[in-house]
């Protein structure tokens, strides 16, 4: 099944506690949050394109999450039963403007900065999925689903909690460590085994591909 447009876009940042270690940062006590905008998603296949605002664009591999339900403040159990299914992610970020904004919207909401794809995968369960971030064939992340700081469950039971989620909104998990910069002329892959690549190439705004 292909993505639909979700409505929204939400993000959890530091979940994986040697990937908030490597940025500088503990793990937070409850799940932090953060949205993109539906505009920014891009499918297999199309370029990442560097905007001229930033000098450091990284990569963010992670699993992301399709709802199959609507759920407005649902337990851990009824949050797993709504999820329809997973797909690989690339929470692209431009990692200076990030630090330089404090607020996360410019550096995580360009577009072409959320790769999907290829498909949305059912009948999956959530406690095997892991994932890994390649670069020019190169494995730079690697992570599983269950050494997240909080679990697939306890993420979709707790944004529930904030804001009702809707069929087809799409939720990305966060990122394991050896998240790093892309160039012009690179070509990133997301791997979740069952689910998929997705691979992308990337290329500087402008540039005829
Ligand atoms: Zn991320």
């Amino acid at each position: 099944m292909t993505l639909m447009a979700p409505g929204k876009i939400i993000c959890v940042g530091r979940n994986y506690v040697a990937h908030a270690r490597e940025l500088g940062n503990d793990v937070p006590a409850v799940p932090m949050l953060f949205l993109k905008p539906p505009s920014a998603i891009i499918g297999p296949g199309d370029p990442i394109v560097l905007p001229p605002e930033s000098g450091q664009v990284e990569y963010e591999a992670e699993i992301g999450v399709v709802m199959g339900e609507r759920i407005r403040r649902a337990s851990a159990e009824a949050a797993e039963r709504a999820i329809r299914g997973f797909i690989c992610v690339n929470d692209v970020t431009a990692r200076d403007l990030q630090r330089s904004d404090g607020q996360w919207g410019r550096a995580k909401g360009f577009d072409s900065f959320c790769p999907a794809g290829p498909a949305v995968v059912e009948g999956l369960r959530w406690q095997d999925l892991e994932v890994t971030g390649r670069v020019n064939g190169t494995v730079r992340q690697h992570g599983r689903a269950r050494e997240m700081h909080f679990s697939i469950p306890t993420l979709v039971s707790f944004i529930s909690g904030v804001m009702t989620l809707e069929p087809g909104d799409l939720i990305l998990t966060g990122t394991p460590a050896g998240v790093g910069p892309l160039a012009a002329g690179d070509t990133v892959e997301v791997e979740i085994p069952g689910v998929g690549i997705l691979r992308n190439p990337v290329r500087a705004e402008g540039q005829v591909p």
